[in-house]
C-alpha cells in the first residue's frame, strides 16, 4: 500500500505547535514508510480565513523542513464541491432543506440524509471507538451549492487526492463518524484514521494563542534552530523508545511510528524547547555555527570582526553562550562585542584590583604580565598559552591582582571574559599593545 498523508491547517490564526505537531506527526509517518505527504489548506471558510496566515504556514513548513510532495488549496476545489452537493442531492442522500432561524430570516442549507445507524472505525492511536449517529440527525454539508462545509470538503479532497491515513488531533474524534457516512454515501474507502492527543500549555488546558503558544515563525526570529524546534515538537506525544533525545530530522524520519504515539495529552514547554535548542547549537559544524551568528548581528560588526581576523576566534567563547542566537544579539545590544573591535577607553583607577588598589602593584603586576607574554610566538598564540605564560605568577602574586587590570586594559568593562579568552581572541599584537597603553596611563 502507498502510504498518502496530509497536513490540512485551516489558515484562520496563529501557527502554533498545537497546529503544526499534527503536521510534523503526518511528514514523519509519511516519510518513514515511502509515502506522500500532502499540504492542502483548507480555505473554504472564507470570512476567517486570511492570506497572511497561509503565507505564515508556507513559511513555517519551508522553514521547519517539512516540504510536500503536492499542494492543495481547498478553495480551488469548489467546482468539484458543487459537482459533488448535486450528486449527492440527486441520488437523494442530501437535500435542500428551508429554514428559519432565530431571527426569523429563511434560508436554504443543505443536508445530509443520516441513515441512523452505527459506525465503528480502528483508530490506529485509540483504538475501536464505536459510535450511533442516530443524535447527530440529518446534519448540515453546505449552506448553498457552492459553499459547502468542512465535513463535505474534507471528506471530498482526501477522497479525490488519495489520503491513506488521516492524522490530526483528538478534537477530531467526534467529527470522525459524520465523515465517514460522507465516505460511505460517496462509495470511497475510508482512510485509516490516528487522532493524536492534544498539545497543551503548562497549565493542562488547550494550547492556543491566548496560553503564549507562539507562531514557530516566532521562534524562529528569536534564534531558535529549526531543526530543534522540529526535534521538540515531534517528541510532544511520541515517545522515540529510547533514552536518547536529540535526533536529526532524518533520525526523527526513521523512528517515528504511530503506535509510539501516547494517548495523553503533552505539555508545550519553552524551557524544555530552549533546552533542545541548546543541544542543537552543540551539534552545528563550525560554518553552520558561525553563519547563524553573522545572520543574528549586525552587519556591521560583523564585518568588523572579520577583517580583524577575531571572528572565527570568537567562535568556542560564542558557542559556550548560546542558548538561542537572540542571545548574540543581546550581547551586542550590551555592547559585548566592542572590545573585540575597538581599544576601551577608560580612567586609571579602573586598573586598580579592589583589595590592592595600589598603582605601583598595579603597574608591576603589568609590567609582568608583558615581560612573560613577549616572547611567546604570535602563531602560538591562543587561550592556552597565554594562561600556561601567565597562570604561575598569577598564583603566586594573587590573581585578583594580576588577573583584574589585564583583564580591565583588554576590555575596559567591569564584566567580560577572563583575561585568557580575550588575549586569545584579540591576538599578540593587539593585547601586548592595549596593556602598554594601561601602563602609559599609570605612568602619567
Ligand atoms: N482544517 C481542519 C483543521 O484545521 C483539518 C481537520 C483534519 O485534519 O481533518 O482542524
Amino acid at each position: 500500500m502507498n502510504i498518502v498523508t496530509r497536513f490540512a491547517p485551516s489558515p484562520t490564526g496563529k501557527f502554533h505547535a498545537g497546529i503544526y505537531r499534527t503536521g510534523i506527526f503526518s511528514y514523519l509517518f509519511a516519510r518513514h514508510h515511502g509515502g506522500k505527504f500532502i499540504l492542502r489548506i483548507e480555505d473554504t471558510d472564507k470570512a476567517r480565513s486570511a492570506k497572511e496566515y497561509e503565507e505564515n504556514i508556507l513559511d513555517a513548513l519551508q522553514w521547519l523542513g517539512l516540504e510536500y510532495d503536492e499542494f492543495h488549496r481547498q478553495s480551488e476545489r469548489v467546482e468539484e464541491h458543487e459537482r459533488i452537493l448535486h450528486d449527492l442531492v440527486e441520488r437523494n442522500l442530501a437535500y435542500v432543506s428551508k429554514e428559519t432561524n432565530d431571527g426569523g430570516v429563511v434560508r436554504e442549507v443543505i443536508r445530509f440524509r443520516n441513515p441512523n445507524k452505527t459506525v465503528t472505525f480502528n483508530d490506529m492511536i485509540r483504538g475501536e471507538i464505536t459510535f450511533d449517529t442516530t443524535e447527530l440527525n440529518d446534519f448540515v454539508i453546505a449552506k448553498s451549492f457552492t459553499e459547502p462545509l468542512f465535513h463535505l470538503v474534507v471528506v471530498a479532497d482526501d477522497a479525490a487526492q488519495d489520503v491513506t491515513h488521516v492524522i490530526r488531533g483528538e478534537d477530531h474524534i467526534s467529527n470522525t463518524p459524520r465523515q465517514i457516512l460522507i465516505y460511505e454515501a460517496l462509495g470511497e474507502p475510508v482512510p485509516q484514521y490516528a487522532h493524536v492527543p492534544l498539545v497543551l500549555a503548562p497549565d493542562r488546558t488547550k494550547l492556543s494563542k491566548r496560553k503564549g503558544a507562539k507562531p514557530v515563525t516566532e521562534y524562529r526570529d528569536e534564534g531558535f534552530l529549526p531543526e530543534a524546534v522540529l526535534n521538540y515538537v515531534a517528541m510532544l506525544g511520541w515517545n522515540p523508545a529510547t533514552d536518547e533525545e536529540i535526533f536529526t530530522k532524518d533520525e526523527l524520519i526513521q523512528r517515528f511510528t504511530l503506535d509510539q504515539v501516547q494517548k495523553s495529552g503533552a505539555i508545550f514547554d519553552e524551557v524544555k524547547l530552549r533546552w533542545f535548542n541548546r543541544e542543537h547549537v552543540l551539534k552545528m559544524s563550525v560554518e553552520a555555527f558561525e553563519a547563524k551568528v553573522t545572520e543574528f548581528m549586525s552587519a556591521e560588526l560583523a564585518e568588523k570582526l572579520k577583517v580583524t581576523g577575531r571572528l572565527e576566534k570568537l567562535m568556542p567563547e560564542l558557542r559556550e553562550r548560546t542558548e538561542t542566537f537572540n542571545d548574540i544579539r543581546t550581547m551586542e545590544e550590551g555592547g559585548e562585542f566592542l572590545y573585540y573591535v575597538e581599544a576601551p577607553t577608560y580612567e586609571p583607577e579602573s586598573l586598580y584590583w579592589k583589595k590592592d588598589p595600589d598603582p605601583e602593584h598595579t603597574k608591576e603586576h603589568l609590567n609582568r604580565a608583558m615581560a612573560l607574554l613577549e616572547p611567546l610566538e604570535a602563531q602560538k598564540w591562543n587561550l592556552e598559552s597565554v594562561k600556561d605564560a601567565l597562570w604561575d605568577y598569577a598564583e603566586k602574586a594573587g590573581k585578583g591582582n594580576v588577573l583584574w587590570p589585564i583583564r580591565y586594559a583588554l576590555s575596559g568593562r567591569e564584566k567580560s571574559p577572563d583575561p585568557f579568552t580575550l588575549a586569545g581572541i584579540l591576538g599578540k599584537d593587539e593585547t601586548l599593545s592595549r596593556i602598554k597603553t594601561a601602563l602609559g596611563l599609570l605612568s602619567r
